[in-house]
């Protein structure tokens, strides 16, 4: 690994705070990972409450002018904030791979739908408008509605999508007139780092958006701020449960944009070459299977059983994982020694619970042995009330499980606590309707339909979240109505 690009400087990370960029932070400092070969490559500064508390304090003067400036004006800054994205595609897409090890092809098209996330909302922000009621006449009452923007918007990420998960926060929440204080994973915070930097050269005034590194005291700080009006999480749901119980103190709104556990369903007369390549690629290959909405258990027709079986296990096993650097990996390593250990724990109890691992299982060895590498692993005959079934593994792990009718597979679909997102491959259209009328998700995709698409709304259900991303209501999210009457 010593030659990859892996290997080169990473940049320095500060503080964002207003125009102000600070290299050290009152949260100390985090040593960060290299998870290709588990040596520390770089020294973070956390900021502190003290910091969070400045960057809001900042954030929330500049809402005034923000939320004044003319939305034409918010629209052309923002595409030209997108323009700038575009530019510097390698260099994110670098970032993004000293991350978190996600492999670079994945991530440079990450980046590419970052950018059109970004435009996508900026050409929403001189399009914002409100309701008449009309005239009323009992009442001789005329009535009308303002969207306004909340204020500041505490933004709080994970760590697996470094970039996209703030073009999915942070222009919506712009367009609409608030300014943003972004509290990146301690794990990823290059990729913030640069996005601040071309903020800043867009022309985003001082203080619209304040990027702040910090461990879960940071982000508590955060969400606790009276100045802060809304919290977006993306992340798990245990800490979303700490966030919306913080919430509640202060009856604050949130986003919660959390894990999944999705159901492929793959009928008979599915285009079996599309639905296994893509079950497979989704789950256990794409960012080394650590996706929120990637399709975890493949629930499978009977008569079709053994053959999908025999597929994905012959398409995982040709999955290339190694040095996120070189053009043709697929999958680089887990995010870290934690990850490694709660994924490979999963698979060992998987085994004890009679699921028949088909391919992987284990650690990659040899130039690899000391980066967090694990191979891609597929289990049949998983049953669909056992752990590996019920429960995110956030990992490189599929799960098959056989089916024999269509109200079968759609309650092993719905049999989680996620509704993140449900997938479904067949050739009939009807059954495409009905099967997707009745998931219990957040989103359908029918035959291999794109994740993410910046004109859906994005987010689940049950313990997989609230609220939404994309769309007019990932607008409006960050909107709220006031009712005006006229006597
Ligand atoms: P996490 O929930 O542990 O951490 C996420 C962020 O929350 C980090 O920035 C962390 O510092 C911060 N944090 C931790 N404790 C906090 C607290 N008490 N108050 C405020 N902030 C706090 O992240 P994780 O569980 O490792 O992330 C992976 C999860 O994210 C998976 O479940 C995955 O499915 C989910 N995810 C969801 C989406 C989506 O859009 N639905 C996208 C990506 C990832």
């Amino acid at each position: 690994m010593t030659t990859s690009t892996f290997a080169t400087a990473r940049p320095e990370v500060s503080l964002r705070i207003g125009g102000e960029n600070r290299l050290t932070g009152s949260g100390g400092i985090f040593e960060h990972i290299n998870p290709c070969n588990g040596t520390p490559d770089a020294e973070i500064p956390m900021a502190g409450a003290a910091e969070i508390n400045e960057a809001v304090e900042v954030a929330h003067r500049a809402f005034l002018d923000w939320r004044q400036t003319n939305p034409a004006e918010r629209r052309r800054i923002l595409m030209r904030f997108a323009d700038l994205i575009e530019q510097h595609s390698d260099e994110f897409t670098r970032l993004g791979t000293f991350d978190n090890g996600t492999a670079s092809g994945l991530v440079g098209g990450l980046v590419a739908m970052s950018v059109e996330w970004t435009r996508y909302y900026a050409g929403w922000a001189d399009k914002i408008t409100s309701e008449v009621s009309g005239t009323y006449r009992t009442h001789g009452e005329f009535g009308y509605t303002l969207s306004q923007p909340y204020g500041v918007i505490g933004v709080i990420i994970t760590w697996n999508g470094p970039l996209i998960s703030l073009a999915m926060k942070v222009p919506a929440a712009l367009a609409a007139g608030n300014t943003v204080v972004i509290k990146p994973s301690e794990l990823t915070p290059f990729s913030a780092n640069l996005y601040a930097d071309l903020a800043a050269e867009a022309g985003i005034p001082a203080g619209v958006i304040n990027v702040v590194p910090g461990s879960a005291e940071a982000g508590s700080a955060l969400v606790a701020h009276p100045l802060v009006k809304k919290v977006t999480f993306t992340g798990g749901p245990d800490t979303a449960r700490k966030i919306l119980a913080a919430c509640a103190e202060q009856i604050k709104p949130a986003v919660m944009e959390l894990g999944g556990k999705s159901g492929n369903i793959v009928f008979e007369d599915a285009d079996l070459d599309a639905a296994c390549s893509i079950g497979t690629l989704m789950s256990v290959g794409l960012m080394s299977g650590q996706g929120c909405a990637f399709p975890t258990r493949m629930i499978v027709a009977r008569p079709i059983y053994d053959d999908v079986v025999a597929r994905v296990s012959s398409i995982a096993s040709m999955i290339k994982v190694g040095d996120p650097f070189e053009s043709d990996t697929l999958a680089g390593p887990v995010v870290n020694a934690a990850a490694l250990e709660r994924i490979t724990g999963m698979i060992e109890r998987a085994k004890k619970d009679g699921a028949r691992l088909v391919t992987g299982g284990g650690r990659i060895g040899g130039v690899l042995a000391e980066g967090y590498f694990l191979e891609p692993t597929v289990f049949a005959d998983v049953d669909p009330n056992s752990e590996l079934a019920q429960k995110e593994v956030f990992g490189p792990v599929l799960s098959i499980i056989p089916f024999d009718t269509e109200d079968e597979a759609i309650d092993i679909a719905n049999s989680t606590p996620y509704g993140l997102s449900g997938y479904v491959f067949t050739k009939d259209l009807k059954r495409a309707h009905r099967v997707a009328e009745a998931l219990e998700t957040g989103e359908v995709l029918i035959n291999g339909a794109m994740n993410i698409s910046v004109h859906r709304p994005f987010g689940g259900i049950g313990i997989s979240g609230m609220g939404k991303e994309g769309g007019r209501q990932g607008l409006e999210e960050f909107l709220r109505t006031k009712s005006v009457g006229i006597a």
